[in-house]
Order: C-alpha cells, then structure tokens, then sequence
C-alpha cells in the first residue's frame, strides 16, 4: 500500500552497506578527498569535477534522497546547507549552486542523499 514513491525507497533504504559507495566513503574503506567531516555529514571532493570546487555533503546516515532527508531529518538538512556555505566560504567566494538529483531520470546514480557543492571557475551558467 502507499505511493509508489515510498515503496521504492523502503527496499534502497535497507540495502547492505557494501551496495552504497557512500556509507564505504564515510567508512573509510574507498580512498575519497574528504574536506570536512563531523558527527553529522563527510564531505568530499567529486571524483568527476563540474566545476573548480565540486564537493559532495553526504550525511552519514543513508537517506535515498533529499525527499526522504527533509522529511525525517530536517535539521541534518540544514546543516548540509551550512556545510556547503562553509566549503564555499573558503573555496570560491562564498558563491554556490547546490544540487540535489532527486531520481535516476534526473541523473541520481548514488542513492544515498548527497548535495552536489559547485562553484568557482568552469561552473556553467546556461544549464539552469
Ligand atoms: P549523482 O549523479 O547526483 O548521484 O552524483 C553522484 C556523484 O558521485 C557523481 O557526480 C560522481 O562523479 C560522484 N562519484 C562517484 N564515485 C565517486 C567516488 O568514488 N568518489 C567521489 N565521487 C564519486
């Protein structure tokens, strides 16, 4: 019963910790440029930078996507936003566009939520 929406994200939400990159990230087994880490979020360089500074905020607790984060969470979610100020802040002037792919449709291929932290040289503003 319910959407389709949650029952999707039930079975992704319970997936083993060696089917989400990120959870093995913020293990430490899988080598990643962390910038920023605390009791609530790591953050790490993109291996495929979009930009100059292209930093993922990945909470350490598994939400599949922002969605899910804001609805159970949404203090965590401010403090990704803060983090990404902070990134920016020392990074490229305080300016950011933060993204959130939110479906495969869009582009989500990991799906353990993460902010996409761009800025600086490179970032296209045609896109938007
Ligand atoms: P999504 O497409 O919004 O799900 O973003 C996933 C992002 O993770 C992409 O921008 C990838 O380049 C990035 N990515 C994939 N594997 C790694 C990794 O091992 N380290 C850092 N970033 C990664």
């Amino acid at each position: 019963p319910g959407t389709g929406r949650v029952a999707s994200v039930t079975p992704m939400s319970e997936a083993p910790r060696e089917e989400d990159l990120f959870l093995r990230i913020i293990a430490g087994e899988v080598p990643a440029d962390v910038v920023h880490s605390d009791d609530v979020v790591v953050a790490f360089r993109d291996i495929a930078p979009k930009a100059a500074t292209h930093v993922l905020v990945v909470p350490r607790t598994r939400y599949p996507d922002v969605t899910a984060l804001a609805a159970a969470s949404p203090q965590t979610l401010a403090h990704v936003v803060a983090v990404a100020q902070r990134i920016a802040d020392a990074e490229c002037g305080g300016q950011f566009r933060l993204v959130f792919n939110t479906g495969a449709a869009v582009g989500q291929t990991v799906f353990h939520v993460h902010a996409h932290v761009l800025g600086g040289e490179g970032l296209s503003f045609t896109d938007l």
